[in-house]
């Protein structure tokens, strides 16, 4: 089997457990960095640059996508009020994986999956189902928070210095 896979990569802290898993199953990795949901730009720019070091750390291949900041805003028009976990954060997971297949597809790579399971906030079910969803064939299911992936996740990123966020990333999930 082509053990070629393309990451969706949210930020270094969710990649870091999740190269290592992925890499443990033999997949020959490449990330893909597009999160037009984090503002304010900074923020993109602190989680863009902390994704690109740790990936030339781990030797791993990394393209960046594009900062589709106004397309992203105009995809989750009218859902700006729900909470956390509801209908704008599918929409916005939905938004990340279409491009990630989009960009494996344009690289010949014949997997893609996503670092956003390793979240406790995010259910692996509709993330999963969402990626299913959009190719059933090229998407890989993951749950990447089982067996201790997230606490594994916290204790790498402490030992490659990652930067630690304190919300998941549109400024509707900014701490009011
Ligand atoms: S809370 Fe997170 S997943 Fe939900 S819409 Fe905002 S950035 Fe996307």
């Amino acid at each position: 089997m082509d053990k070629k896979i393309l990451l969706h990569i949210c930020c270094a802290v969710c990649a870091v457990s999740a190269i290592e898993q992925l890499k443990n199953e033999g997949w020959q990795v490449t990330g893909f960095f597009y999160n037009p949901n984090i503002h304010p730009e900074e923020e993109y720019i602190k989680r863009l640059n902390d994704t690109k070091l740790l990936l030339s750390k781990l030797e791993i291949p990394l393209i960046e996508g594009k900062y589709d900041k106004d397309k992203w805003f105009n995809k989750i028009k009218d859902f700006e009020e729900e909470k956390e976990g509801g209908k704008r954060c599918e929409i916005c997971f939905r938004m990340r994986l279409e491009e990630t297949l989009k960009e494996a597809k344009q690289h010949n790579i014949r997997h893609f999956t996503t670092t956003l399971t390793i979240s406790p906030h995010k259910d692996s079910k509709i993330v999963n189902t969402i990626g299913q969803s959009i190719n059933g064939d090229f998407f890989v299911v993951k749950d990447f928070k089982k067996k201790d992936g997230f606490k594994r996740a916290v204790r790498l990123s402490k030992e490659y210095n990652l930067y630690h966020q304190h919300y998941c990333g549109c400024i509707y999930s900014l701490p009011r």
